[in-house]
């Protein structure tokens, strides 16, 4: 059979099937994407927020994004990518102090000064490190303590493990943190942070590689979940959605790897290749965003630690990107089996402006103009120690690849990875 004439079939289109499509187009295939949302861009898609068009879940980029900028600059999107010097805070013991410079830690006299110096030179010492491999051997908790002392790690870091992995904080593995604080690190200039966004937000981008890629011929079907993937004997396989059943020679999923183990298992897939997938933890998001007539902060992203609030932080986005008013993320990070994530949405919403009002004392109900909670169930991954073994093998049966963000550990779940995933697995199917 000629290359161009295989059926490819892509499960999901967030950022990593939209990638894995164009990188397929760009070789002459005409691949088809199932997509469950009435909308593409998984967890970077916008939603009406009273009159405005917004990601749902707070998206920024980094001076090292490389791949989201290779990408731009071949879909003619780069004038719209703009970068922003950004200021982080840390709400502490009910008051707001400056963050994320040397002479803002330095300043922050709530931990000894030895402890600060500690922890600058384990953010430099971050920068540092090529070789992460020791670092997926130990937890994310002990290498901070071993670096800041026990009292220092409790003060700085626990908050954020806690209100973000719950049970599972402890086991986190040291290489996924330091991924994640070598590419902030990274995103400086002159020693000051300077972030990145899409003018038009990530709805510019997911539309625009929507576009090229159906013009080339890719078909994209929305509110179409794959129900149903069955192996064929000699490669690749049958994908059961509400449209019927289809044979494929080659399928990639995208979505995320428990939900896989679901579709395996009711396509009467061996419990020993199914559990592989439904064992891998994640944690879940509700994500409070406000339109607000008064600003939080002057901080993009601020940090907390207060007893009253499992806010790991907020994130205020028209600090880094201009609005007609102000916008602020309040992220709730939790397993979605906490007897707190069965809520609704209005207690995440009453628990988040609250905490705004904690923050920002002058804040008051009447600056409030309009609130809204999204939520994903597979928003991050528990990524543990010694994590790429966990992991299901990428291709279970000839010709079905199943790939989502976990397979860039220890690098954090991002549109860049995910492009750059995309980019290298095409060019491996096809060199
Ligand atoms: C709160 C939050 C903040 C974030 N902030 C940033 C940031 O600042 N910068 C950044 O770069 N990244 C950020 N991300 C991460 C970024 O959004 C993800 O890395 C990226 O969206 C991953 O893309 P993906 O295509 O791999 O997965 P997803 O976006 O999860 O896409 C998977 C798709 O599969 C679909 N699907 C599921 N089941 C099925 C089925 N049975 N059949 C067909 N389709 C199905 C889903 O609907 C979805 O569209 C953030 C994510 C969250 C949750």
């Amino acid at each position: 059979m000629k290359k161009k004439q295989k059926e490819i079939a892509i499960i999901g289109g967030g950022p990593m099937g939209l990638a894995i499509a164009y990188q397929l187009t760009l070789k002459g295939f005409k691949p088809v994407i199932y997509e469950a949302d009435n909308r593409l861009g998984g967890m970077t898609a916008c939603f009406n927020f009273e009159g405005l068009d917004i990601e749902r879940f707070y998206h920024f980029h980094c001076l090292s994004d490389f791949e989201f900028i290779k990408i731009l600059k071949e879909i003619g999107l780069m004038k719209y990518l703009k970068w922003k010097e950004t200021k982080m805070g840390f709400y502490y013991d009910k008051k707001l102090y400056k963050w994320g410079s040397i002479d803002a830690v330095i300043r922050f006299d709530k931990i000894p000064l030895l402890t600060r110096i500690r922890y600058l030179c384990h953010a430099a010492r971050c920068l540092t490190i090529r070789n992460w491999n020791h670092l997926d051997k130990i937890t994310a908790v002990e290498w901070l303590k071993k670096w800041l002392g026990k009292s220092g790690y409790y003060k700085l870091w626990h908050k954020l493990f806690e209100y973000k992995f719950y049970h599972f904080s402890n086991e986190i593995s040291a290489a996924w943190i330091w991924s994640r604080i070598n590419r902030l690190g990274k995103s400086r200039k002159n020693l000051k942070e300077k972030l990145g966004y899409l003018e038009g937000g990530s709805k510019q981008l997911i539309n625009r590689l929507a576009k090229i890629i159906s013009e080339k011929g890719t078909l994209i079907n929305l509110s179409t979940p794959v129900l149903g993937i069955n192996p064929r004997k000699d490669s690749g396989a049958n994908i059961t959605t509400s449209l019927g059943c289809k044979e494929y020679d080659l399928v990639i999923s995208t979505i995320p790897l428990p939900l896989v183990g679901e579709i395996f298992r009711h396509s009467g897939i061996d419990q020993k290749i199914t559990s592989k997938y439904e064992c891998l933890d994640c944690v879940a998001c509700a994500c409070v965003i406000f339109k607000t007539r008064k600003k939080i902060t002057d901080n993009f992203w601020t940090n907390i630690n207060d007893k009253q609030f499992n806010i790991p932080g907020i994130v205020e986005i028209s600090n880094l990107r201009e609005f007609n008013h102000h916008i602020t993320y309040v992220p709730f990070y939790m397993p979605e089996t906490h007897e707190e994530y069965l809520l609704e949405n209005k207690h995440f919403i009453n628990k988040a402006w609250d905490c705004l009002k904690l923050i920002n004392p002058d804040l008051n109900d009447s600056d409030l103009i309009a609130s809204h909670c999204s939520r994903y169930r597979f928003a991050q991954p528990v990524c543990s120690t010694n994590y790429q073994k966990k992991l299901p093998p990428k291709q279970p049966f000839k010709g079905v690849y199943t790939v989502d963000t976990n397979f860039y550990y220890p690098e954090d779940r991002g549109i860049n990875e995910s492009f750059s995933f995309g980019r290298n697995l095409v060019d491996q199917l096809f060199p």
